[in-house]
């Protein structure tokens, strides 16, 4: 009479390879106690979603915390989702976010021992393993075609039970080894299920490293393992990679939670300890007061290329995630002065269980921090490169005198209490074009916001005498008590205390003297530090300025 190991010589004839042979190629990892293998394990089927993105930050974070190993597979067995190249293109993002793996596929090949990497090249032991499970019973192939699991969804529903392949459904699960062999002799396709053992009234229990105990119904669903075109499903392929790879941790996406009975399961047939799992939880939007997940297809902050591309320096969104991640992060890099992830002792257990909302402001606010923080050369280097690749005028003007550009990205910058002008890169141009002799001619043309409570024959005297009184190369002190004394001479207070105690006494206080200069200089009410901008303008390009708006009042 056959047997399994009939049937099993028969479906993989070729596989000589065994799961011994596999445990030895791939032994337990040497490190110390509580170091973490953990991995990042996307489908090659698009751009990098922010989601993917805080998921592999807090992979890596778990292992670089722990001592660990952080690795990077390939998970391309779905090939009608695959995109050509789209592998290459998520690790040349992850590396944009310096989210470099130990190990792992690389499009110059495998880095690591622990390979392939890429799930598509590891057939053969997807193969061994499946052969295994059928020589020990707990795998076998299963002969419907697309219209008999339609039969058997009807049948259920019909029935009112939940549908899958499971129980009096599994057609195929109770054949013997004889009618099998038959089949397969006669050319019947074939998909390999899983034989689960599984009962749907008892409960499967583990322990999530972020939610702690979850209970879940037991799988007993014969879940396909290896698919016609020969390669595993995801459920399989998790269980064979993680156990072989040696990870000790999962952390995946927090959708995956209802499956993890079923890859429990599997590690039970197989006699394989399971890795602790850690399911993060999903990025959220406001949406017309509905919290729902971030939307590839609806929301543009879902591709992490948005923020690049909208000029956001990649830590601060690193930054923006890690406070997600761990509420207690924001009070961390205020305590200790530094938003440098690699000094926070991140902790898995301290993420929030909700799934955080995205809040730009929040980005806003530690981008400004964060690029107010950073010393002139680099912030340089890195507008010089963002303006390159999206904004030609503005690299053009940098290209053209890149010494001007520095001195105006050093406004308030190297002190205790920098300038937090901008969120990201693609404010700073707009922000600074009054600068550049030619934009100010363009700006002066639209009306000025001067103060509508102050004569105009006041401001054009305030103009033309600050055009040839005005000094320069003094400290800010000593520019400041000039422009108080010319305000004085016009009938303005030289101090804000004085003019709120008498404003009758006056036509406006020091700040309105100010104000007329600012305006005239850059064509807004608001703008850095007016001292630091008159000194990089210049004696001549100031008088200028000031005696056109005088003439043209
Ligand atoms: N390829 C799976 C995904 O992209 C990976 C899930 C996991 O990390 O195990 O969702």
């Amino acid at each position: 009479m056959a047997d399994n190991n009939d049937l099993a010589e028969l479906l993989f004839p070729d596989v000589t390879l065994t799961i011994d042979d596999l445990e030895k190629k791939y032994p337990l990892r040497n490190l110390p106690e509580g170091a973490q293998v953990t991995r990042f394990a996307p489908s090659p089927t698009g751009f990098l979603h922010t989601g993917s993105l805080f998921t592999a930050m807090i992979s890596r974070t778990v292992a670089k915390t722990t001592g660990g190993v952080y690795f990077f597979r390939l998970e391309d067995t779905d090939t009608k989702r695959t995109i050509e190249g789209s592998g290459d293109l998520l690790l040349e993002q992850l590396h944009q976010f310096g989210i470099d793996a130990d190990e792992g596929y690389t499009p110059n090949g495998d880095v690591g021992a622990y390979g392939p990497y890429k799930q598509s090249e590891r057939k053969e032991i997807y193969r061994a393993v499946i052969k295994e499970l059928i020589r020990r019973g707990r795998a076998y192939p299963d002969f419907c075609t697309p219209e008999d699991l339609d039969k058997i969804r009807a049948s259920q529903e019909a029935n009112k039970v939940l549908p899958g392949y499971y129980g009096i459904y599994a057609r195929d699960r109770n054949l013997s080894v004889e009618q099998r062999i038959e089949k397969i002799k006669a050319g019947t396709p074939w998909v390999i299920r899983f034989k689960s053992m599984g009962d749907h009234d008892k409960k499967t229990k583990f322990t999530d490293a972020i939610r702690g105990e979850i209970e879940l119904q037991d799988n007993d669903t014969d879940v396909v393992i290896l698919k016609s075109d020969g390669l595993p499903t995801y459920h399989f392929a998790h269980v064979c990679d993680d156990h072989f790879m040696r990870t000790t941790m999962i952390t995946r996406g927090e959708e995956w939670i209802p499956s993890t009975p079923i890859h429990l399961d599997m590690f039970r047939a197989l006699g394989w300890k399971a890795p602790k799992y850690a399911h993060i939880p999903s990025i959220m939007k406001l949406d017309h007061g509905n919290k729902r997940k971030l939307s590839k297809r609806k929301d543009a902050e879902a591709a992490v290329s948005y923020f690049l591309e909208s000029g956001y320096p990649a830590q601060s969104l690193l930054v923006y995630l890690m406070s997600i991640a761990n509420s207690n992060f924001e009070e961390w890099a205020i305590a200790n002065k530094t938003f440098d992830l690699s000094k926070f002792q991140f902790k898995i257990k301290k993420m929030s269980l909700d799934g955080a909302l995205f809040d730009i402001d929040k980005l806003n606010y530690f981008s400004k921090e964060i690029i107010a923080r950073m010393p002139l050369e680099e912030l340089f280097a890195a507008v010089k490169e963002y303006a390159s690749a999206h904004d030609a005028e503005f690299a053009a003007r940098i290209g053209k005198n890149p010494e001007f550009v520095k001195k105006i990205l050093n406004i308030e910058r190297d002190r205790k209490n920098p300038r937090k002008d901008y969120a990201k890169f693609s404010d700073i141009y707009p922000l600074t074009k009054f600068f550049y002799a030619d934009l100010w001619e363009e700006i002066i043309k639209k009306p000025l916001p001067f103060k509508e409570s102050i004569d105009k024959a006041t401001v054009k005297e305030i103009l033309l005498a600050s055009a040839s009184e005005m000094v320069f190369g003094v400290d800010e002190y000593t520019w400041f008590s000039g422009v108080k004394a010319l305000g004085e001479k016009f009938g303005f207070a030289s101090s804000n205390k004085d003019y709120k105690e008498h404003p009758e006494n006056y036509k406006g206080s020091v700040s309105d003297t100010a104000e007329i200069l600012r305006v005239a200089i850059t064509g807004s009410t608001q703008s850095p530090n007016l001292h630091e901008i008159l000194e990089i303008l210049g004696k001549e390009e100031t008088s200028r300025r000031l005696t056109k708006v005088a003439e043209s009042l």
